[in-house]
């Protein structure tokens, strides 16, 4: 028998990894890296309440936010995107727009349609970068055009909500023929004197910032969206220098004078109200007047 014995240690018990926390209970905020309690973050707009960073809304999120309740009424969602060239690339584009449309129900990354904001009647355009990451197709370009073609129609203020990462390059030349397209229809709402807004989130690039997102009569941008043609890493490449920081961010092209005013989302509608009311003098806004830094 043994004088002595070596005691028995039992492991401690390893602590759950933090990847472990139940999936969609909590949102973990890329910038601070902060733990949030999902409900509270879709409360804040989707908006991280530690550090104030801007996450990416859907369309129909972003109808909800702007819209007056049970206003919204959609316009040419009947109008769907065909596989016109039977382009293939990792797979086959007719899937890829399945897959798409499978995922939250939207059938393109636009949507059109009339809605009261704060009492006032406009037409609202708002894209959606969970399809298909917010490209320009024919089918966008042209729910935006008819959209604009309404407005001079029915002599309502224009706002559109855009975020994209380009041209539909599935759609080839058809996709980039709406940049003309789009930028005609926002020359006919100047020629008609009729109010166009655009609204600049993150991100907001390509053929759609090259086109009826930059030609607004205010451009409105959210904070620290990504707004360019090209994007950093391409100019930073192409130029062979080192790019200064918070390049083609919303503050660094504000002061720039690319966009007029940023605004955080929660004062986003009353601001939009408030524009509205500025250059169309239909019924009286009853938003909560939020100073603007112009
Ligand atoms: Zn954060």
């Amino acid at each position: 028998m043994a004088w002595f014995r070596k005691p028995q240690y039992t492991a401690l018990r390893a602590t759950p990894p933090r990847d472990a926390i139940p999936e969609g209970l909590w949102f973990k905020c890329t910038e601070c890296v902060n733990f949030i309690y999902r409900k509270d973050f879709e409360r804040n707009l989707m908006v991280c309440p530690k550090c104030g960073a801007h996450f990416k809304m859907s369309a129909m999120e972003r109808i909800g936010m702007l819209a007056d309740e049970g206003t919204w009424e959609e316009f040419n969602a009947h109008i769907r995107p065909t596989d016109a060239l039977k382009f293939c690339d990792s797979k086959p584009y007719e899937k890829r727009l399945k897959d798409a449309m499978s995922k939250d129900g939207a059938n393109e990354a636009v949507r059109t349609g009339r809605c009261k904001l704060d009492g006032h009647t406009v037409l609202l355009s708002v894209m959606d970068f969970n399809f298909i990451g917010g490209s320009m197709g024919s089918v966008v370009g042209e729910r935006v055009t008819r959209l604009m073609e309404r407005a001079c129609a029915e002599r309502l203020p224009v706002i559109s909500v855009a975020t994209s990462g380009g041209a539909r390059m599935q759609e080839s030349i058809l996709s980039l023929m709406q940049m003309a397209k789009t930028s005609a229809a926002c020359a006919m709402l100047a020629r008609e004197r009729i109010p166009y807004i655009s609204v600049l989130t993150d991100p907001t690039t390509a053929g759609v910032m090259a086109s009826f997102a930059s030609l607004g009569d205010v451009i409105v941008a959210e904070p620290g969206a990504l707004i360019g043609f090209a994007g950093p890493r391409v100019i930073q490449q192409t130029i062979n220098q080192i790019l200064p920081r918070g390049f083609q961010r919303s503050d660094f092209v504000l002061a720039h004078g690319f966009v007029d005013i940023v605004v955080e989302r929660k004062y986003l509608k009353a601001t939009l109200a408030r524009l509205v009311s500025f250059f169309w003098d239909e019924p009286k806004s009853t938003a909560k007047v939020v100073p603007l830094a112009l």
